[in-house]
Parts: structure tokens; sequence; C-alpha cells
């Protein structure tokens, strides 16, 4: 199964989300087209589209990113590229901080995660899933990606303040969005998944 995405974290995470299958990701050369659709839907089915005619194979993509709720639900699916493009995830977790400081709410936040399959037959099928916390107003631990570093989840319980990039890559894959959408997807295939 190809993954339609250039993202090397992801490409990890999803290997352990979804153990017996072979992911491949896309050649170096694809060029993907461009995410401008209105939802982590819409872009993860432009990415699994554009690889499936690239390939003519299997292919699984995702979509993600974070909503702040004192933002409206920004980035949202401007996630990657907050600050500008290719700025890195430093900077994209800079500027959601300092928006959201200035906000002065709750700083409630969630992961979004929509993943898309295409299968053989070239039906395709959405799984998608969220992660619900809150945001820091510093940053913690070096494990997992972008946002990780200020984003406390609620499903590690009331008592347990480690961020995202403090827990391990099972304990994130247990609760993370991407994780429960990779286990929705793992009972479609029959690979024996549990309850999101
Ligand atoms: P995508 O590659 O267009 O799906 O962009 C996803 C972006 O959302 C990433 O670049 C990160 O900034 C953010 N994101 C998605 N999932 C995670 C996660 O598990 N941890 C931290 N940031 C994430």
């Amino acid at each position: 199964m190809i993954l339609a995405t250039g993202n090397r974290h992801k490409l990890a995470e999803m290997e352990e989300l979804l153990p017996g299958v072979e992911l491949e990701p896309l050649p170096e050369a694809f060029g993907m087209p461009p995410e401008d659709g209105d939802s982590f839907e819409a872009n993860a089915l432009i990415k699994a589209r554009a690889a499936r005619a690239a390939t003519g194979t299997v292919v699984l993509a995702d979509d993600s990113g974070i909503e702040a709720a004192d933002l409206g639900g920004a980035p949202g699916i401007y996630s990657a590229r907050y600050a500008g493009v290719d700025v890195g995830d430093e900077v994209n977790l800079a500027k959601l901080l300092s928006e959201v400081d200035a906000a002065g709410g709750e700083r409630r936040a969630a992961y979004v995660c929509a993943l898309v399959l295409i299968d053989e037959s070239g039906s395709e099928q959405v799984f998608e899933a969220r992660c619900e916390g809150r945001l820091l107003d510093e940053r913690r631990g070096s494990g997992g990606f972008g946002y990780d570093p200020a984003f406390v989840p609620d499903d590690t319980g009331p008592d347990d303040e480690r961020t995202m990039a403090e827990l391990s890559p099972a304990e994130k894959n247990a609760i993370s969005h991407r994780g429960r959408a990779a286990r929705m997807l793992a009972a479609h295939l029959g690979l024996g998944g549990e309850a999101p």
C-alpha cells in the first residue's frame, strides 16, 4: 500500500499503527497537487486520488491538523503552513501559541485526522477521528512532531500534565487522532483493530 505523504514522521507513525501492512512512500519525483480542499477529508481525498492516478495501486492518504477553539478552529487545514510555506514546525507553533495567548481563552484544542483509503477496486473510504486537549504556554518534550510539545491530551487523565511530545510513541498512538483513525481503517481491513 502506498502512503501518499512526504512527511516521514507520518510514515513512521502509520507503520506502527498498521502492523502487517507494508507501507511505501510515494516516489521522490511525485508532485503532489495543491491541497486546496476546504476540509481535512477533502484534502486527504485530493492526495489519495492523485497518488492513485499516478500508481494505479492501493493508496492511503491522510490530512491532519490542529484546531484551537479560541481561534475559531484555526489553524485547521492550514496547520502545516500556518506561519508560511516551509517555515518549519517551531515557527508554526510559536505563531499558534502567541495567537492563543492573545485570545485569552480556555486554550482548548483538538487534533483531527482524516484518512482516505482507495482500494483495489477504486472504492474510496474515509475514516476521521479527533484527539481533544489543551495548549500550554510553554513547550516540553522531544517526541512526536509539529504542535506536540505544547499539546496536553485529555485522554491521559486530569493528573497527567505530559505533552504529546513527552509520551512514548506507543502512548501517543493509543490516543492520537491518527491512531484512532488508523484503528478504524484496520478494523475495516479486517486486521483485528480495536474500537477507536
Ligand atoms: P498535513 O501534512 O497537510 O496533513 O499537515 C499536518 C500538519 O498538522 C503537520 O505539519 C503538523 O503541523 C500538524 N499535525 C498533524 N498531526 C500532528 C501530530 O500528531 N502532532 C503534531 N502536529 C500534528
